[in-house]
């Protein structure tokens, strides 16, 4: 009998780690949203990040031939400065941020970071260099350490918690009941969505890039939440290149630049102050988005 349920429980707890290394992978391309058909070209160099300033020129992208969905799009983000992208939902928001990763290639028109051309720099130097807080973190069927760590490979158990600090988590993870060996995810603690988005930030500021690029970071989270990790989010942008896609307009008001989307294309841009004075589009939508600010006193 014992010869016999040995190995089945071997083959048993084998099947398990294989089928969760499995889920794990597919949450990664998931995370990445990385489809395969892009490859470096052959005399790919790495990326020489300077500052990390950001060109988009009058680049042109679909998904689909037919169905144009960036249209001569011009975004300039100087090296270090924060700007901020809003508009309708489908204007191309985060397409933009998959431009940017090289996830496709752009149909027309150029993209440099600090000068290269995206399709010029070997991808693995190009995803190094830019890090996403994404609406939804995901998290892994692991410990608290081990989803932060999943920032940078060998992290030292002293630039894991520098990460967790500055994303205002640190102080969670040590009332945790294993601090930061609790086990986390679907089949472990259940984290809030302000302590994932938490966790994501510290990941993200583990890997270090100079670009950041934060996709709705604070959407699915409610208003009091959302304003707990906005110090987070500021403390997590200093220093670098920051591109924040927002729903929500009172969060990205300090922006240097604000750039207004709409089918694909800039249809205005500038301070908070300069484009609410102007009456046009962002300041309707100031205007249309008063009552959830008043509610949310
Ligand atoms: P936003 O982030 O501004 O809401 P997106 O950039 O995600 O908008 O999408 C812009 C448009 O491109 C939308 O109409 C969307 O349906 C379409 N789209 C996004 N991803 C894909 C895809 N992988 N394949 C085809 N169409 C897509
Ligand atoms: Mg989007």
């Amino acid at each position: 009998m014992i010869q016999i349920t040995m190995p089945l429980n071997f083959l048993g707890s084998m099947y398990r780690n294989i089928r969760q290394a499995m889920v794990d992978m597919e949450e990664m391309f998931t995370l990445l949203e990385q489809p395969a058909d892009v490859v470096d070209a052959p005399d790919a160099k790495p990326l020489q990040v300077n500052g990390g300033a950001l060109q988009f020129n009058d680049v042109d992208f679909a998904y689909d031939p037919e169905r144009p969905i960036l249209k001569g799009l011009n975004l300039s983000v100087p090296a270090g400065k924060k700007v901020a992208v809003v508009g309708p939902s489908g204007a191309g928001k985060s397409t933009i941020g998959r431009m940017l990763f090289r996830f496709y290639d752009i149909a027309g028109g150029s993209l440099t970071i600090d000068g290269q051309d995206v399709r010029d720099v070997t991808q693995a130097t190009l995803h190094a260099a830019i890090g996403v807080v994404p609406q939804d973190t995901v998290l892994f069927n692991d410990t608290v350490r081990y989803n932060i760590a999943y920032g940078k490979d060998n992290a030292t158990e002293q630039e894991i918690e520098a990460a967790a600090k500055k994303a205002q988590i640190h102080e969670f993870i040590l009332s945790l009941p294993d601090g930061y060996d609790t086990q986390v995810g679907e089949r472990g603690l259940k984290l809030s969505g302000g302590e994932k988005q938490r966790v994501g930030i510290a990941r993200t500021l583990l890997k270090d890039p100079p670009i950041l690029l934060l996709d709705e970071a604070t959407s699915a989270l409610d208003t009091q939440t959302e304003r707990d990790i906005l110090g987070a989010l500021k403390a997590a942008g200093e220093g670098r290149t920051v591109i924040t896609i927002a729903h929500r307009l009172s969060t990205i008001s300090d922006a240097d630049e604000i750039i207004v989307l709409q089918d694909g294309h800039v249809i205005e841009r500038g301070t908070h102050d300069t484009l609410l004075a102007k009456g046009g589009k962002y300041s309707a939508m100031w205007a249309a988005q008063a009552e959830d600010r008043v509610a949310a006193q």
